[in-house]
């Protein structure tokens, strides 16, 4: 056996004896609320769809107009002979719904995080993060040779403590602050207020990743800033914002939104997006419909439905005496902690019908091993009482 096979053997041995080994499911279709998995029609509750726009026929049409007008590859980097007129009306009309001066559109919300923090951060500067942020927001930290201040997790008083320490810093040493909006494992908020008035009393960037948030926070889906905003009675504006168009858009790829100048820096220094060929110019177009969507009145209807289901959900739990975390977005993880029971108890929901997969480590903290339950705006009420209904039995069934 090579050196190559016997690490690969070692290593999978080690991860499937752990219970941390994972495989992929096959699904049939479209994706949606009602699904074929593995050959098996069932109702999927751990989908990032939360408006139920990943199959929306108008979306697939634009994505098919575009098609029949412009083929399916870019066929180079933007910079070369990439840019389809499709990639910048949809950079205009996010910047635009955002109301923010330039958007920048990336193959991804991996590529987009990665781009700017390496673009922006050198090893003169400072990295503040949170300890549960994205994988993307760490991998990026590190690729960018910034010293990386990790903080606890959305812990204003932690990030004070780190921004005090950078007072008497030279001028032209960056401090950038970056955290998750909407955390994706455990569906709570950044502390947006106390970040924006931190950033601003300590002449720090603040990056908002908010791929969770776009198109289900705020009362026209703009996201965190727009939710707290409301809350707090002033405009709150991370000075970067990425967001992906693969979650609540139901599309695929990420977005940067900034100022001018920002951008223009982007397009100059973002290696994942400078080094990488345009996205689909149908991919663009399809997003730019699921946008005008989420920015409808149907758009807001369907968050009302969503956050209608995220309460069922909650009180049905309640009622049941499951222990829920304080979430009040669609990510309503259930913290089992051991990855043996996580999987069990994903197994079981499965043997009734319903798709929650286990989320284990090095996705989520050691002994915290989840199930990562995700509400839709497209789940009816009895879908989730049912849900509720099981969920209960199976916990009960451990218990005993
Ligand atoms: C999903 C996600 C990403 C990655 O986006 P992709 O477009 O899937 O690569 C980045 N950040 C957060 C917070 C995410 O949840």
């Amino acid at each position: 056996m090579n050196a190559l096979a016997r690490r690969l053997e070692q290593r999978l041995e080690q991860i499937r004896a752990a219970d941390l080994y994972r495989v992929r499911r096959i699904i049939d279709g479209a994706h949606g609320v009602q699904i074929r998995v593995d050959g098996r029609s069932c109702i999927n509750f751990c989908s990032n769809d939360y408006l139920g726009l990943a199959a929306d026929p108008r979306v697939a049409a634009a994505a098919r107009r575009a098609l029949d007008a412009s083929g399916t590859g870019s066929g180079a980097a933007a910079l070369v002979s990439g840019y389809n007129r499709e990639h910048c009306a949809l950079e205009e009309a996010l910047a635009a719904f955002l109301r923010r001066p330039r958007a920048l559109l990336f193959s991804s919300g991996w590529a987009a995080n990665l781009g700017v923090l390496r673009a922006l951060l050198g090893k003169n500067d400072m990295l503040i993060a949170d300890e549960l942020n994205h994988a993307s927001l760490i991998d990026g930290g590190r690729l960018s040779g910034a010293t990386y201040v990790r903080v606890a997790h959305a812990n204003g008083a932690a990030y004070a403590a780190a921004l005090a320490r950078t007072a008497g810093r030279s001028d032209t040493d960056l401090v950038l602050v970056a955290t998750d909006g909407v955390f994706s494992m455990d569906g709570d908020l950044a502390p947006l207020p106390e970040l924006v008035r931190l950033c601003a009393a300590h002449d720090a960037v603040l990056m908002v990743d908010d791929a969770h948030g776009l198109g289900v926070l705020g009362a026209g889906g703009r996201g965190i800033a727009e939710h707290w905003s409301a809350l707090c009675g002033e405009t709150l504006v991370p000075q970067i914002q990425v967001a992906t168009l693969g979650k609540a858009l139901g599309c695929g790829g990420a977005f940067v939104a900034g100022d001018e100048a920002l951008i223009e820096y982007l397009i100059q220094r973002a290696r994942s997006w400078v080094f990488s060929t345009a996205p689909p110019p149908a991919l663009a177009a399809a997003a730019r419909a699921a946008l005008a969507i989420v920015a409808s009145d149907e758009g807001a209807h369907r968050r009302a439905r969503l956050l209608a289901n995220v309460e069922r959900f909650r009180t049905g739990c309640r009622q049941c005496g499951i222990a829920m975390t304080d979430s009040a977005t669609p990510i309503q993880p259930l913290i089992l902690g051991s990855e043996t029971a996580t999987l069990a108890l994903s197994r079981r929901l499965f043997e009734a019908g319903f798709w929650v997969a286990a989320i284990r480590p090095p996705t989520v903290p050691p002994g915290t091993s989840r199930l990562r339950i995700t509400l839709s705006a497209a789940h009816t009420e009895a879908q989730i009482d049912r849900l509720v209904e099981v969920l209960a039995q199976g916990i009960e069934a451990r218990a005993a």
